[in-house]
């Protein structure tokens, strides 16, 4: 068995953003409730071993709703990973909370960098912050200052990796995602991926099912991005799981989908929950190996 990642679940399944296309929401819970519960040290080593043993260099703090709503969950995480010495640590967060309480978060993001941390994922739709608010914050006025918390989370040596859900009628087209390409590499920001937004099999027909599919990029406008970045960008490579990486005058572009596509039959992640439950798919709840 080869894995790429070991993703981490932290928090609950609150969070503080409305996303009317939320993957979280459209996958089986898995234990994961409204209340934060103790890590299972035990059996969180024995899924870093496996990962390990499966060639995983990276970790991915993630959350089926928003991490950093418990960020002492983040903490205990990234103490109890440390003997592990996994190169690259991850976590990825929708930055409201960062930015919003920029102070409150400041010794964690300090700390959380003294453990190994090195890269924050930030959920993104645009680059416009009105487009943003639209979707991630429909029940507030403002969205944040997205240039001031990448640059505010450079200064305390962060990597910044934007991941931008592809949702029609936001980044649908090559001309909106060269802006969005430019934004990224003026705002110095190491890598962006861009993911269609994505609705998983068998999930019924509940309003963010209806919402994600009708919003869902048409096959043209996926192949015109696609087109755009071959023949503006330089392939770097391709991942086992069918997402390409590209140079773009300098700007790292992933393209990917957020699911494993039904012809990998390969285990692109193992899937920790707190519960000590270690699973490799977050659809299917018969992925599981302990
Ligand atoms: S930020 Fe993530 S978890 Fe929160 S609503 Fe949006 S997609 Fe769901």
């Amino acid at each position: 068995m080869r894995v790429h990642a070991l993703n981490l679940v932290a928090g609950t399944s609150a969070c503080n953003a409305r996303c009317p296309f939320c993957i979280s929401k459209m996958t089986p819970k898995n234990g994961i409730c409204l209340k934060a519960r103790k890590i299972n040290l035990r059996n969180l080593k024995k899924a870093c071993t496996l990962a390990k043993m499966s060639g995983a260099a990276t970790i991915k703090i993630t959350g089926k709703g928003e991490p950093t709503l418990y960020p002492w969950q983040i903490t205990e995480y990234l103490k109890a990973i440390k003997e592990f010495n996994f190169p690259l640590i991850e976590l990825q967060t929708n930055g409201i909370l960062l930015a919003q309480q920029w102070k409150k978060y400041l010794p964690y993001l300090n700390q959380w960098y003294n453990l190994g941390l090195n890269t924050i994922i930030i959920s993104i739709v645009h680059y416009d912050a009105e487009k943003n608010r639209q979707l991630f914050l429909p029940h507030e006025k403002q969205y944040t200052d997205l240039p001031e918390l990448i640059a505010q989370l450079h200064n305390l040596g962060f990597s910044i990796r934007l991941s931008c859900i592809l949702v029609n009628g936001f980044i649908c087209g090559k001309k909106e995602a060269g802006r969005l390409i430019r934004f990224a590499k003026n705002s110095n920001v190491e890598q962006l991926t861009l993911i269609p937004v994505t609705v998983p099999k068998e999930t019924g027909n509940s309003p963010i099912v209806l919402w994600a599919k009708k919003h869902a990029l048409k096959t043209a406008q996926g192949k015109e991005i696609r087109n755009y970045l071959e023949k503006q960008g330089h392939r770097l490579m391709e991942l086992p799981h069918g997402g390409v990486i590209y140079d773009l005058n300098g700007q790292n572009i992933c393209i990917a989908d957020c699911l494993t596509t039904p012809k990998d039959m390969r285990i692109r992640h193992l899937i920790f929950f707190p519960d000590g439950h270690i699973r490799y798919d977050w659809q299917y709840k018969g992925a599981v190996i302990l």
